[in-house]
């Protein structure tokens, strides 16, 4: 871990190195456009799964780069696989082959 010249209380330590990264590598491989996202957020405006459930599809990309798996798991559930967030998006992230690779490597993982 880097030394920024100041200790943060362990009981308040989030340490992201140790968490597992081996999804986010699946997918660049399966899915590159994942790594194109800039966190616009347009998706989540228009997720048709967005407006029945709480589903924030943003926060899909932040568990997926931090490698917490088991909130992703829950969170990838709630796609509809509708593909409308395909259409709106500006960087050409294809989002339903995202989460269906998600899926998968996360399946490969058990
Ligand atoms: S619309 Fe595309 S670029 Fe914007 S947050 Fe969604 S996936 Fe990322
Ligand atoms: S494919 Fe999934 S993430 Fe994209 S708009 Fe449809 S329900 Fe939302």
């Amino acid at each position: 871990m880097k030394e920024f010249g100041y200790k943060v209380h362990k009981e308040r330590l989030i340490d992201y190195d140790k968490n597992d990264k081996r999804v986010l590598e699946h997918l660049k491989k399966h899915e590159p456009s994942v790594l194109t996202c800039i966190a616009c957020g347009s998706c989540t405006a228009t997720c048709s799964a967005g407006q029945f459930v709480d589903f924030n599809i943003r926060l899909v990309q932040t568990l997926l780069r931090r490698g917490e798996i088991e909130p992703l798991k829950k969170e990838v559930q709630k796609c509809m696989l509708c593909g409308k967030c395909i259409l709106i998006c500006p960087r050409g992230v294809n989002m339903r082959n995202l989460i269906l690779a998600i899926q998968t490597a996360i399946d490969k993982l058990k």
